[in-house]
């Protein structure tokens, strides 16, 4: 088992490099998408934002023209007085539609001046958001060109770091030992092995009862780290 040790020890040196380079493969990516799902959803805050105000300047229309309508309607109804002085019932009959005209064309005003109020406020938000979306496109944009860079760089590294496990791998290793060592990579943050100093595991700085100490002195057999699961080896 010496010998299947030290041929782990030989990958594992390349492998902690690549595993940290397919991490970073996984993580630009991911960062980026995060980024931009952000970026995404200001937009759509914003576009709620402009949508919010555009409906509610339909509905300023909708009480300008009530209004309008209501103050053509009076000048009609002032006309009509004119000529019903003789009626008197007609009279007081046309002086109080021109009293609840104007009492509706005041609360439409009033509605109107509410509504405007409640735009003014939407379009500044409206504004601030605009302003935010656009410095955060820019650092965005910069972050994004950087990222590809990254990406790129990481990539041409994983060849190379592949290219030389390739080189490395003398077909020595069990097949299931190599598997248990790449399940162990994965899920030990790159690092498989852990020296065994004294009775200690330099992993995870755990003790070892003796016996097991003898046992990966002795070099007949695969031992594990019972707290890390990691393989344990002794120098020399
Ligand atoms: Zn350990």
């Amino acid at each position: 088992m010496r010998d299947v040790i030290r041929s782990l020890l030989d990958l594992q040196e390349v492998d902690r490099d690549l595993h940290r380079v397919l991490e970073e493969l996984k993580r630009l990516p991911a960062e980026r998408a995060a980024r931009q799902a952000e970026l995404t959803r200001l937009a759509a805050g914003l576009a709620d934002k402009r949508l919010a105000a555009k409906n509610l300047r339909v509905r300023i229309k909708e009480y300008e023209d009530q209004a309008t309508a209501g103050r053509q309607r009076i000048r009609k109804l002032e006309n009509d007085l004119g000529g019903a002085r003789a009626d008197a019932q007609l009279h007081a009959f046309f002086e109080h539609q021109i009293k609840s005209l104007k009492k509706e064309i005041g609360s439409a005003e009033d509605e109107a001046l509410k509504l405007l109020e409640q735009v003014e406020l939407h379009d500044r938000e409206a504004a601030d958001l605009q302003a935010r979306l656009d410095s955060e496109q820019k650092v965005f944009d910069l972050f994004a060109a950087n990222v590809d860079r990254e990406i790129e760089a990481a990539d041409a590294r994983r060849k190379v770091l592949e290219a030389e496990r390739a080189q490395r791998m003398r077909g020595d290793i069990p097949q299931e030992v190599l598997v248990d060592y790449e399940r162990l990579l994965r899920s030990r943050g790159g690092v498989a092995l852990a020296q065994l100093d004294g009775r200690q595991c330099q992993a995870c700085f755990m003790d070892m009862p003796t016996n097991m100490t003898v046992r990966v002195a002795r070099g007949a057999e695969l031992v594990r780290c019972p707290s890390c699961d990691r393989i344990l080896y002794a120098l020399g």
